[in-house]
Parts: C-alpha cells; sequence; structure tokens
C-alpha cells in the first residue's frame, strides 16, 4: 500500500485558507470533508469569507470510515485538541496518510499571541508540502502573517471572526486591549 501525501495551508486568520481548501475539495470525486466540533459557527459546512460553502462533517475523533476515502479535508485543524478531540490529532492524520489518504489540512500556524500552535506547527514539521498563506493588515493592508485579538477574553481556543480578531503586520501586530 502506497502512502498518501499531506499537504498543510497555514496562515493567519483572514488569509483565504478556507476558499484554498474549498477548490481543493472539488478537484476530487470523493473527498471526506472535515471540521472540528469545537468550531460551531458554520456547522456542518466548510465557509470561506467569499462565500462558498462545502458540506463537512463535525468530528471530535478520527472517522472511521475515512478508509473508505482517497482524499480527506480538514479545516481549522488547530482546534483537534483535547479536550475537543478524543486522542492525538497528529497521530491520527499521520497514520492515515501511512495507509494511503491524501490530506490537506487548514489551520492557524499561531495563535493571537504569535505562539506556534502545537498541531498545525507538528503537521508543518510532517507535511509532504507545506503552503502558508498570507492575509493583509487591517491597519495599512500590507502582507500580514498574524492573528490579533481587539480585546483580551482569556481564552485562546476561541472562535470568532471580524468583531474580535484582525490580521496584522509585523509592525501593526499587538496584544489585545486589557492584556
Ligand atoms: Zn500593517
Amino acid at each position: 500500500m502506497s502512502c498518501g501525501k499531506l499537504v498543510v495551508i497555514a496562515g493567519p486568520m483572514f488569509a483565504g485558507k478556507s476558499a484554498h481548501l474549498i477548490a481543493e475539495s472539488k478537484k476530487h470525486a470523493s473527498t471526506l470533508n472535515l471540521a472540528p466540533a469545537f468550531d460551531t459557527r458554520s456547522g456542518a459546512f466548510l465557509h470561506s469569507r467569499e462565500g462558498s460553502r462545502l458540506p463537512a462533517r463535525s468530528v471530535s475523533e478520527w472517522p472511521r470510515d475515512a478508509r473508505d476515502y482517497a482524499h480527506a479535508i480538514i479545516d481549522e485543524v488547530h482546534f483537534l485538541a483535547p479536550p475537543f478531540y478524543a486522542g492525538d490529532a497528529v497521530a491520527d492524520i499521520l497514520a492515515a496518510r501511512a495507509a494511503g489518504l491524501h490530506l490537506t489540512v487548514g489551520g492557524l500556524d499561531t495563535d493571537y499571541l504569535r505562539k506556534p500552535f502545537d498541531i498545525t506547527r507538528r503537521l508543518m514539521a510532517a507535511a509532504d508540502r507545506v503552503c502558508r498563506l498570507e492575509a493583509r493588515c487591517h491597519v495599512c493592508d500590507a502582507p500580514a502573517r498574524w492573528t490579533a485579538k481587539k480585546r483580551e477574553t482569556g481564552q485562546v481556543l476561541e472562535t470568532g471572526d471580524g468583531e474580535l480578531y484582525e490580521a496584522r503586520c509585523d509592525a501593526h501586530w499587538t496584544t489585545p486591549e486589557g492584556a
């Protein structure tokens, strides 16, 4: 049995990661689309900010029927962490690749304090290919590789959109107000 390929699409919020995943999914006839059960913003869909969407399954453990598919797409992979995910998502993903599954996964490489997400960091280290996306800085429109949080809430894993997060360049990234 041949090994699959793991492609990681990493970057800050507002970089277009979901749009890339949706486009990749549509290239293949049989794709398993997964999203973390933790992220309840989009229900059972992958959503891009440009308005495209794709049905997805919310998971809190590795799906047993993944072996029935040739390709899998996982969005917001940094959310596949305990206590929201049962087990080690990285080990599950690498075992699935070894069994022949092709995976394209997207996630934040760093949190709003610029600390690496362990899951994304480990997947990037193990990936066959890493695609780093940049957003546009909400202040100056320059290329932005950081996610900034507008106000401190005390939660590292917290869903939100433009009301809570912004993309920022090196010059304009700051810690949240109230931190
Ligand atoms: Zn800027």
